[in-house]
């Protein structure tokens, strides 16, 4: 699976349509200061599933849309398409029908997000694993964010502990600790009501 073309409309900085075309062997993207550069990440970043907004550098995720200039209008929709190619046949059932995979990411204002693979409707989740089995994905250590590399140098020990366990892939191992957790303590208020009640009859 190789990624061969983003196109961007309406996403942050990039107003008019773009297709940005993945050639093998791209290494680097070049220009001045403030022309888009990260911005290009960002919407790898975002199509792949990224639901954090600080991650996108905003305060909520509507800050992707195209906010407006001196000489355009604010914008109501953004959308990026990332295109896969799927020629060795080697993304997940479900997916896996065509030697061609597009996936688009819509957000409309006050609308929220919508996913579509090769123009049919799909859950967030459903392309959040299509990138993940193929390991990578929003959160892949491989998508290095500016600044992150003197955050990790000045990050205090548990920061920078947080920040390795990203890269290590096991932060969701927190969430299901922090479940089950939730479940033993359940489990445990259960029996001690259950002694109560034995208790009583004895
Ligand atoms: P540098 O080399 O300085 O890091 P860069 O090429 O990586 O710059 P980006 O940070 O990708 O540039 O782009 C920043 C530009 O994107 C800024 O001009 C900013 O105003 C613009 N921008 C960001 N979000 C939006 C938005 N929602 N609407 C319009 N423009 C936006």
């Amino acid at each position: 699976m190789r990624f061969t073309r983003l196109r961007l409309n309406g996403f942050k900085s990039f107003v008019d349509p773009t297709d940005l075309v993945i050639h093998e062997g791209l290494t680097g993207v070049v220009g001045p200061n403030g022309c888009g550069k990260s911005n290009l990440l960002e919407a790898l970043r975002w199509v792949m599933g990224e639901n954090r907004p600080t991650a996108m550098r905003g305060g909520g995720m509507e800050d992707v849309i195209f906010a407006g200039a001196a000489t355009r209008p604010a914008r109501n929709f953004a959308e990026v398409a990332l295109v896969i190619d799927n020629a060795d046949r080697l993304a997940p059932s479900g997916f896996n029908d065509q030697d061609q995979i597009e996936i688009v990411r819509r957000i409309t204002r006050d609308a929220g997000s919508a996913y579509k693979a090769n123009s049919k409707d799909v859950r967030a989740r459903d392309v959040q694993m299509l990138f993940a089995d193929a390991s990578t994905g929003a959160h892949s250590p491989a998508l290095v964010r500016q600044g992150q590399i003197s955050e990790l140098i000045n990050a205090k020990p548990k920061a920078r502990r947080r920040i390795l366990e990203e890269a290590a892939g096991i932060s969701g191992l927190y969430q299901r600790r922090h479940e089950a957790e939730l479940r033993l303590s359940a489990t445990e208020q259960n029996l001690a009501r259950v002694d109560d009640v034995l208790e009583q009859l004895s």
